[in-house]
């Protein structure tokens, strides 16, 4: 395939093999499939070519690369990404202040107008079509992360970290930060939260409960819910924090009470980690319809521990994926899947198991449609439907051969080998409604 030929913006018909999760449940694979995308990005057909016939032959035709939905990261820090790889071995609290508050501290408008464009280009290189992301602590910052992101195309929802308990913003007093963060995101969503009819959002982001008063937890929630802007914070991710958390609330019940007296649970609410709940706090979040982004690379990395999902799962919690770069080393949902299922038959070998069984097309599901899903977006991203938004990727499924020739007919084959065998160029191409991104296939 020429990467050249390949459409920059729609209305476009491409010809390729498809595979995709459907909103009523179950997934459609098309050996011979088509997609048309109309001039305004939407998705007006996504099914067989043989339906089709006149479309079909005039689209381009990608065979035998396979057309995915776009993957949807659910947690990711974009000033961490130079130290993804890196810190291993030690505990949160540790990583955090040799490894990563140094690299945010650092991320001022200069060093996020440099680095946030290749930042967005390195997600979609790894498939990720939208993603919901940390950014540093200051506005300007923020400013040109929120720029780059309208530049390239990408579907992202950001927020500045808001800390007033320990911080590494040096610059601020300390008896004027709670008001000066609080301006600076409700300055940061009037220009920024729904921009590109709703392509670009804002999510009000105290970073988590160790670093932040009640009173910022609360006026952040509070903050969310008049602006309609997504709330993310960490959750019960380390022993050593949930300790902490117990010390510095010692009002709340439990961790996850914490954040249910700030007014911050809801189904605006996605939480990253929640790796070690009680059965009062699990109950609590499927009650609130609150979300949970589940990061198994991270916890892993950083041995926070691994997450109970089949219980979680049977509790009827909306779960979604999230790289959690730059404690998980690597940006792929692709890998979160991999690293997840891994985790998941480790606790069965462990006998945690609950016997809740997932294949290689549940995790697609759940880092697409899933992720989709928890950000309230269903309707109009996460699967390849009619009506939906062409948030679309493109991958080549010869970069997972495990020997030039051999390829997978069966649908459930084909996602094993993209989870199992994952290859940083395999993604071609990423579209978001129909718009191509910059990042995929710049190697070559
Ligand atoms: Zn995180």
């Amino acid at each position: 395939m020429d990467l050249t030929s390949l459409p920059a913006a729609p209305p476009f018909a491409l010809r390729a093999r498809l595979l995709t999760p459907l909103d009523a449940g179950g997934s459609r694979h098309e050996p011979d499939g088509l997609l048309v995308v109309d001039a305004a990005g939407r998705l007006t057909f996504a099914g067989a070519a043989a339906e089709r016939p006149a479309e079909a032959d005039t689209a381009l035709d990608l065979r035998p690369w396979v057309v995915l939905p776009g993957l949807v990261d659910l947690h990711a820090h974009l000033p961490q990404l130079p130290n993804a790889g890196l810190g291993a071995g030690l505990d949160l609290l540790t990583w955090l202040e040799r490894y990563i508050f140094p690299l945010e501290r650092g991320f001022d408008e200069a060093e996020a107008t440099r680095l946030a464009p290749l930042a967005w280009q390195a997600f979609a290189a790894a498939g990720t079509t939208t993603a919901l992301v940390y950014g540093a602590v200051y506005e300007a910052s923020l400013e040109a992360t929120f720029r780059a992101a309208e530049a390239h195309g990408i579907r992202a929802i950001v927020g500045k970290v808001m800390m007033d308990r320990i911080t590494y913003d040096a610059t601020i007093d300390p008896a004027t930060i709670l008001d000066r963060t609080l301006r600076e995101a409700a300055d940061l969503i009037d220009r920024w939260h729904g921009r590109d009819d709703g392509r670009l959002q804002y999510a009000v982001t105290p970073r988590f409960a160790v670093s932040c008063t009640s009173d910022l937890l609360r006026e952040s929630a509070a903050l969310a819910r008049s602006t309609g802007a997504y709330w993310q914070t960490h959750l019960s991710e380390d022993r050593g924090e949930i300790e902490e958390v117990a010390r510095l609330f010692p009002e709340a019940s439990d961790y996850v009470d914490v954040y249910d007296r700030a007014g911050g649970l809801g189904e605006r609410a996605v939480l990253a980690h929640a790796v070690h709940l009680s059965d009062r706090e699990l109950a609590r979040l499927v009650e609130t319809g609150t979300r949970v982004a589940h990061c198994p690379a991270s916890n892993l990395f950083l041995a926070s521990g691994v997450m109970p999902l089949a219980r979680y799962l049977e509790a009827g919690l909306t779960v979604g994926l999230g790289s959690d770069v730059a404690a998980g080393p690597d940006l792929s949902i692709f890998t979160a899947m991999r690293v997840g299922a891994y985790a998941k038959n480790a606790l069965g070998v462990a006998g945690y198991g609950t016997g809740h069984m997932m294949t290689p097309l549940d995790w697609l599901r759940m880092g697409t449609l899933g992720g989709a899903t928890a950000l309230g977006l269903a309707d109009r991203i996460g699967s390849l439907e009619a009506g939906k938004e062409a948030d679309v990727i493109a991958v080549d499924p010869s970069f997972v051969a495990p020997i030039p020739g051999v390829t997978d007919d069966d649908p459930v084959d084909l996602v094993s080998r993209l989870v199992y065998r994952t290859h940083p160029d395999m993604v071609r191409a990423a579209w978001v409604r129909g718009r191509r991104l910059e990042g995929p296939a710049a190697r070559g």
